[in-house]
């Protein structure tokens, strides 16, 4: 029985621990530390190291776990990043050690340049790429590239759990409901997380429908978004990438 643990590292970060009760895998290991504790304390071997991007606050762990249990890495395979053994691009599948379950890898550039994505069994690891009611900031790749990979994201199976690299929801919809305060399923989820945040809980996972229904990202084409972006641009906006560029602009000074 495949069990997943959200793992807390830095300010809000998050390392996926998957574990079958014997054989563990960690996704995204900023740091070691934290993975050492949980794998003692559940007495589990870790069998594999899977990364999503080069950022060190998700593989600066990676080289000494590594290491330590002698294990595989898996990573993008258009990044720098250090100790990987093997480098994974759009299409490629591959068994976890350990846990034998079957992943596929999606290339999604645009917080990074060789941002990928890893799912499969009804489950997405999409490190700073689409986050809970947001997505990631653009720092090497393009508005029309984010939106392109957004959008491979968002025809996953509805169901699908969404595994994201950092604590940032409550954020996320506060601002997602500053783009589309009409959107009644966003207060919805700001009352669901909110209270999962006071009870010290991650938000995460949530799912691709979820997604699909709050987060603003996700929904440049309806029509109170692209109303919205309009106004905060004070100029129209000509289909879904400007718009998408506008309330990303519009995050970042929020
Ligand atoms: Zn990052």
């Amino acid at each position: 029985m495949l069990q997943i643990h959200a793992v807390p590292a830095f300010q809000d970060n998050y390392i996926w621990m998957l574990d079958n009760g014997r054989d563990a895998v960690a996704v995204d290991p900023g740091d070691a530390a934290p993975v050492e504790a949980f794998l003692r304390l559940r007495n589990l071997r870790l069998a594999a190291v899977l990364a999503t991007h080069h950022h060190a606050d998700h593989v600066g762990g990676l080289p000494a776990l590594a290491r330590r249990w002698t294990c595989p890495t898996y990573g993008p395979a258009r990044e720098v990043a250090a100790d990987l053994d093997l480098r994974l691009s759009e299409g490629e599948r591959f068994t976890v050690p350990g846990l034998g379950i079957e992943l596929g890898t999606l290339d999604i550039p645009g917080h990074t340049a060789g941002h990928i994505a890893l799912h499969g069994e009804g489950l997405l690891f999409c490190g700073d790429t689409l986050f809970a009611c947001g997505c990631g900031r653009l720092f090497e790749g393009t508005p029309a590239q984010m939106v392109d990979s957004l959008a491979k994201l968002a025809r996953l199976p509805a169901e699908t759990r969404v595994f994201c690299g950092h604590e940032y929801t409550l954020a996320n919809i506060r601002f997602a409901e500053a783009v589309e305060p009409g959107n009644a399923r966003l207060a919805e989820r700001r009352v669901r997380d909110a209270a999962k945040r006071k009870r010290s809980e991650p938000t995460l996972p949530s799912t691709i429908g979820e997604e699909l229904a709050t987060n603003p990202f996700l929904r440049c084409g309806e029509p109170e978004v692209i109303a919205s972006a309009e106004r905060h641009a004070g100029r129209p906006l000509s289909g879904p990438v400007e718009v998408f560029a506008e309330i990303r602009a519009w995050k970042n000074s929020f």
